[in-house]
């Protein structure tokens, strides 16, 4: 049987009409990267919208996102243990517990990226899993480098390492890979959730940046 993923629609910069449309004909999961912006857009949509958290998250804006954002389906960037802290003691006491997340790794070796490196990722699993009742790991995720897709091997080998050290079933953890230029090369190689944006909405126009 073929592999399916579920398709995240990648909506930052975009305009809450743009997700209301896509919404309408069915769509329900969307991704956003910064806090800010997720925050603006929530109230403006219906609360059974699950929203990915895709961008890199500061400790100082846990709370932010948490409050702001009552249907959070998955952060999809957790890549320290201290991070994994501070969410756990902010979610102490709330009623939607456990949040889930995906640990996110570095494929790609490049310092610019985020995420924790390959040999790493199964000591950050162990230490959410016993140190963080209110954190439940989904999966794991990366971006990787263009054009790359032995990241996606990548991706797939850590899930086999992690299920085989912790006693897990390979289909008890998802594979966040894929976006718009490689989602069909990743859903191949196993993806079970793709992140898709540019090809949804069209391509997006970021603010200028000057340069001194
Ligand atoms: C922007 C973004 C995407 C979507 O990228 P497209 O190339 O527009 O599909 C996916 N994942 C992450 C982490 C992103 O920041």
């Amino acid at each position: 049987m073929a592999n399916t993923a579920r398709l995240v629609a990648v909506s930052k910069t975009k305009p809450s009409n743009d997700i209301s449309a896509l919404y309408d004909i069915g769509q329900r999961h969307f991704g956003e990267n910064y806090v800010q912006e997720i925050l603006a857009k929530v109230p403006e949509l219906p609360s059974d919208i699950n929203w990915h958290f895709i961008g890199h998250l500061q400790s100082q804006k846990v709370k932010q996102l948490i409050e702001g954002v009552p249907n959070l389906y998955v952060l999809e960037t957790l890549d320290s243990k201290k991070l994994a802290d501070k969410l756990n003691k902010t979610l102490q006491g709330l009623e939607r517990n456990p949040l889930n997340v995906y640990l996110q790794v570095n494929t790609s070796d490049e310092d610019s990226k985020s995420g924790v490196s390959a040999d790493y990722v199964p000591e950050l699993f162990l230490y959410v899993k016993e140190n963080c009742p209110y954190l439940k790991v989904l999966g794991l995720m990366t971006i990787g480098a263009p054009g790359d897709i032995s990241c996606f091997d990548k991706l797939v080998s850590c899930r086999r390492e992690i299920c085989e050290a912790a006693g897990l079933d390979i289909n008890d953890l998802e594979l966040s890979m894929g976006m718009s230029g490689d989602f069909e090369e990743a859903i191949r190689k196993g993806s079970t959730s793709v992140r898709v944006g540019s090809i949804i909405f069209g391509a997006r126009q970021y603010p200028t940046i000057s340069v001194a």
